[in-house]
């Protein structure tokens, strides 16, 4: 008999060496990215004016089942993989329930999230490229930490555009991914038209998501030797996060088990889309597969309460348009804490998998009920999550409770992706009583919607 490994349930040999591409086993791609400017179908050459080649390839693969993992990222990977999967035992018997509960915790590592598995991936097929640097954004912080780590690793240049209000909220995610040699530009800055322009307009602005993508895209675009990159939305990301899923399953396999239900945060929609890629591809071929929970910031609805349809991925307008669920291009979240669910749209493999039931529900919930769930998952458990994690979090408690009303004993799944270190200042608000559950207005959201219908006149 073999012997398993407590808490990850997975042996480093068993660990995926190919990244699973859930695109060439779906009867319906989705819609492709069009062009800004044509509404063409973006194409290659397009693409790789923007990302790396290996990654502009990957955006457009919807034929290779499987991509195998270079050896150097494989190496990475064993750093800090297999991640563990934790039967939250002290939390079934908290709750009571007869529900098992596991977690899939990403937060292990340095950077604090899953968001190192992608930008590992990214930062190697650059560097193999010859490319000197890459440029990114970041707002909440955790997607430029992990590009900063994965880009001193393979000693590539890194500029991070990091919206000016975060810089300022969170000061010591500067100073980690400068630790790691990146070079952090708070924005607006005056090192580009394009911020100059953001500026010229307000003197004071505190800058947003949109504004710093549209910096970071001027200053890639500027230089033959560097590209642009992203943490999240693209099909590239999913793919790359989809080993999140391939060692759920192994691991589950391992056990002798299988989940019924799956649940997992969406902002971007990539640690989604990686924890339940495999598991939608068993219910493609007819397998038993798990119902999926997609879980969003009731300030940021974006699949429960937007539109599916074709927008801009930023709101300055620059990026290829994707057929996704959205909330507008305009529409700015209120601010909230869950920094790293506060987009606007949602990755198009997500978009159309939710829009034809193969992601069974999407609900949302306010910032005070999923502290609530944080705080009491880690006074049970002793893992400290991200409030991202949290949502995932409370819709876990929910179904187990569910199934203790109902005496069913199911086995509950989530993808508990980060840890929540940087965000005790949105702790310290909630245990001092002065968070709300403040859900999205729906004249806010009638406006942003109806700018949204404008660009499809
Ligand atoms: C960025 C982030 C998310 C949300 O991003 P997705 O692309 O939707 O996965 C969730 N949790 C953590 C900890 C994050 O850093």
């Amino acid at each position: 008999m073999k012997t398993i490994p407590y808490k990850t349930y997975l042996s480093e040999d068993e660990m995926p060496r190919a990244y699973y591409n859930l695109r060439a086993d779906l009867e319906k791609d989705h819609s492709p990215l069009l062009h800004p400017i044509t509404r063409e179908p973006a194409t290659l050459t397009d693409l790789e004016a923007i990302f790396s080649s290996e990654l502009a390839a990957q955006e457009l693969n919807n034929t290779d089942r499987y991509l195998p993992i270079p050896q150097e990222v494989l190496n990475f990977y064993r750093m800090y993989r297999p991640s563990p999967l934790v039967r939250a035992y002290y939390l079934e018997k908290e709750l009571q329930t007869p529900a098992e509960i596991y977690y899939k915790y990403e937060g292990g590592n340095t950077s604090g999230s899953h968001k190192l598995n992608s930008a590992i991936a990214q930062a190697y097929y650059a560097k193999e490229q010859g490319l000197t640097g890459i440029t990114t954004e970041t707002g909440a912080g955790q997607w430029g930490t992990a590009l900063a780590m994965a880009c001193s690793y393979f000693d590539l240049k890194l500029k991070v555009y990091m919206v000016r209000c975060s810089v300022e909220q969170k000061p010591h995610r500067k100073v980690l991914m400068e630790t790691y040699g990146a070079t952090v530009i708070p924005s607006p800055s005056h090192t580009t038209e394009a911020g100059q322009s953001f500026l010229e307009r307000d003197p004071d602005s505190p800058g947003s998501l949109g504004m710093a993508i549209a910096e970071a895209l001027e200053v890639a675009a500027a230089d033959p030797d560097y590209r642009y990159t992203l943490g999240s939305v693209l099909n590239q990301v999913l793919l790359h996060q989809s080993i999140v899923g391939l060692e759920t399953k192994a691991a589950l396999d391992n056990l002798q088990k299988e989940a019924d239900i799956l649940i997992g945060c969406a902002g971007g929609g990539s640690n989604l889309g990686g924890l339940i890629g495999c598991f939608i591809g068993d219910k493609i071929q007819g397998k038993k597969a798990p119902r999926i929970i997609a879980v969003e910031p009731a300030s940021c609805p974006t699949l429960t309460r937007g539109k599916f349809a074709y927008d801009y991925c930023d709101s300055a307008r620059k990026t290829p348009l994707a057929k996704m669920y959205t909330l507008g291009a305009s529409f700015v979240p209120p601010a909230g804490h869950a920094g790293g669910l506060r987009f606007h749209g949602m990755s198009p493999i997500i978009s159309q998998l939710y829009h034809d039931g193969l992601i069974e529900e999407a609900r949302n919930y306010g910032q005070k009920d999923i502290f609530a769930a944080a705080v009491f998952f880690a006074r049970c458990e002793g893992t400290l999550p991200a409030p991202e994690s949290a949502h995932a979090i409370r819709a876990a408690i929910d179904e187990a409770l569910k199934c203790k009303a109902k005496r069913e004993k199911k086995i509950i799944v989530f993808g508990l992706t980060g840890n929540g270190y940087f965000d005790l200042a949105a702790y310290d608000a909630f245990n001092k009583n002065l968070l709300e559950n403040n859900s999205l207005g729906d004249a806010t959201l009638a406006q942003a919607l109806k700018e949204l219908a404008n660009l499809h006149q």
